[in-house]
């Protein structure tokens, strides 16, 4: 019996890990030898990353054939970017970057990476260009340097360091008492959600890929926490392409430009100083967060050290 429950455990693993965020789900994948829902094109070539551009071009897509969840939604970002992504609750914002990853292909349109159909070249080398940052990381019961050394097979202990550096977590693991031997995970040193997502930056920089998808965390982290993760995020997103999926408009606010989603549509895009001018939905969800702060303001809600 237990034999029959195994895979659909499994599949409730898988389900649970794409609901919360995006790991590496082409690593999980071969870890669990379960076949991917999206095949290769026969004879398909690998990505050839010239330029870390992304289209999204007239792109429809729903999980389920009676709902659609994007309504053709186009968009560009430029290599060098960094761009973000914000909108109500169930906007698709995640969904995109489900897509991009290609964990399901639209059912109308196309999506462009360096200028190639994703659907055209190998889904490995697709997803070797692309990091992802996710909300809430997966760590292994194994050791931290473990849990970095996942970005890259074969990564050598300075570059584990390099990139705990880059991810401003090297500090912190130098100073437990195993280092970087440290056991973490259920069984081991259990970390906060922001040692968790900076452990997911370390690998991503490791990895070292053209282009970075970060989906910033919703609400495990105190606004401390999260501004300085943001100042890592930045380092990082230098000389890379990256695409931020804002949960909170108060950290998008410096980006090079804010895609506005609406119910599947692109709805507004520019500047936060454009946007605020423009008067729209951005402007409403801007007004209506600001109210939202001072309240918890009043109830004495907010992080002192906010
Ligand atoms: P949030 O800010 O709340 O995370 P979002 O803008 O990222 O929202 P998505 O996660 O992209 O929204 O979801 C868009 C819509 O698709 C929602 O209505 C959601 O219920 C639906 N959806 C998301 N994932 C699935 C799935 N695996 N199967 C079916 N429907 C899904």
């Amino acid at each position: 019996l237990t034999q029959l429950f195994r895979p659909l455990d499994m599949l409730g693993m898988v389900y649970r890990t794409v609901r919360q965020g995006l790991i590496d789900m082409a690593e999980m994948f071969k870890l669990m030898d379960t076949p991917v829902e999206v095949a290769d094109a026969p004879g398909a070539p690998a990505l050839d990353m010239r330029r870390p551009t992304i289209v999204f071009d007239k792109v429809r897509f729903g999980y389920d054939k009676d709902r659609e969840i994007l309504h053709g939604l186009t968009f560009a970002v430029e290599a060098g970017e960094r761009v973000a992504i914000v909108g109500p609750s169930g906007a698709g914002k995640s969904t995109i970057a489900r897509l991009l990853f290609r964990f399901y292909d639209p059912q109308g349109g196309r999506i462009l990476v360096s200028g190639k159909d994703i659907r055209s070249v190998t889904q490995d080398s697709l997803r070797r260009h692309i990091g992802i940052v996710p909300q809430d990381s997966v760590l292994f019961n194994d050791t931290i340097g473990y849990n970095i050394a996942y970005g890259r097979e074969g990564a050598l202990r300075g570059e584990i360091e390099a990139a705990a550096k880059g991810a401003a977590i090297a500090d912190f693991i130098e100073r437990l008492p195993g280092g970087y031997e440290t056991q973490v995970g259920e069984r081991g040193l259990k970390l906060s959600g922001g040692e968790k997502q900076r452990v997911a930056i370390a690998r991503t920089l490791l990895k070292n890929p053209e282009i970075i998808l970060f989906d910033e965390a919703t609400s495990a982290l105190d606004t401390r926490t999260e501004q300085d993760i943001l100042t890592t995020m930045r380092a990082v997103a230098r000389n890379r392409t990256t695409l931020s999926i804002a949960h909170r408009l108060s950290t998008v606010v410096d980006a090079d430009r804010i895609l506005v989603l609406d119910q599947g549509r692109l709805a507004e895009s520019g500047s936060h100083a454009d946007l605020l001018r423009h008067g729209g939905l951005y402007a409403e969800m801007w007004a209506r967060q600001a109210n939202e702060v001072e309240d918890e303001a009043d109830r004495g809600e907010l992080d002192p050290v906010a």
